[in-house]
């Protein structure tokens, strides 16, 4: 395991005490998508590259639809599987992919705060590759979800995706709105905590389908845009034209330890 270097892999210790139930009264939410933002790169392009020739033929990159990634990438998993390639190899191509600089800091502050973050993931990419980058990294348990299409190996040893959900959003493609998942957490864990909302919210991205949920975001809450990617760009676009529809602070960030300051300085602050 390269990136997390000495002093080892981030592990979590475990709780002292086992029979403890999770903490139903932490202030904030954190929630993350994962390719380009926890990790350097896109997960798909990993699995691509176990391909023989490391890339994918004209005939399917030419099939890509505008607004249908999530069906674009179940094609790529489908061909990835009828090359040969298995379950071992796409697993290690994952494993690979490293953290985005500073997230294992980060991480690791935000362990060092657990009473404080409930931390959850949100990602058009699939549970298969989340689950095993997430598990190798030693951070699974920092989440108490993940949000993001459902996969599994089917007997020929193809990665299947599935759609996470349907939902009425005009903004966003047909398998996921983010904003939708993070309107329906919040509801469903303010419930949960007996009335008891979240005091901030923050929103950890880089991509254009992560401007949606950014828009359900109030004054008191973050939306960290990863610097110079989509949606740094059409975030500043809207607080330029003075968009009503954003609300919160935006934080452009580089390195998860952008991320960690800013927060560091809110805990301070609350
Ligand atoms: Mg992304
Ligand atoms: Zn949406």
């Amino acid at each position: 395991n390269a990136w997390f270097g000495s002093p080892g892999p981030l592990k979590m210790a475990s709780p002292s005490n086992p029979n403890h139930s999770e903490p139903q009264d932490r202030r904030f939410l954190m929630l993350f998508d994962f390719d380009e933002t926890i990790i350097s790169e896109n997960s798909d392009d990993a699995a691509v590259s176990v391909l023989p020739g490391q890339q994918l033929p004209a005939w399917l990159i030419n099939s890509y639809r505008e607004g249908h990634y999530h069906e674009f990438s179940a094609k790529i998993m489908a061909y990835i599987g009828d090359q040969g390639v298995t379950k071992e190899s796409i697993q290690a191509a994952i494993e690979k992919i490293p953290p985005n600089p500073g997230f294992v800091d980060l991480f690791r502050y935000l362990q060092s705060h657990q009473q404080d973050f409930e931390m959850v993931v949100v990602s058009d990419a699939n549970t298969y590759f989340i689950e095993t980058w997430l598990e190798h990294a030693g951070v699974r348990q920092l989440f108490r979800k993940i949000f993001t299409n459902p996969s599994h190996f089917d007997a020929a040893g193809r990665l299947v995706l599935r759609p996470f959900h349907s939902h009425s959003c005009p903004r966003c493609p047909e398998n996921m709105c983010k904003q939708a998942i993070l309107q329906e957490y919040v509801a469903v864990r303010e419930k949960e905590r007996g009335g008891v909302g979240f005091q901030r919210v923050f929103y950890v991205g880089d991509g254009s389908n992560d401007v949606c949920p950014t828009q359900a975001l109030g004054p008191q809450d973050t939306a960290f845009a990863r610097r110079d990617y989509p949606m740094h760009r059409l975030l500043l676009e809207m607080q330029q034209s003075q968009s009503a529809k954003f609300k919160a602070n935006l934080v452009p960030w580089a390195s998860g330890a952008d991320i960690a300051d800013c927060l560091d300085k809110i805990i301070r602050e609350t």
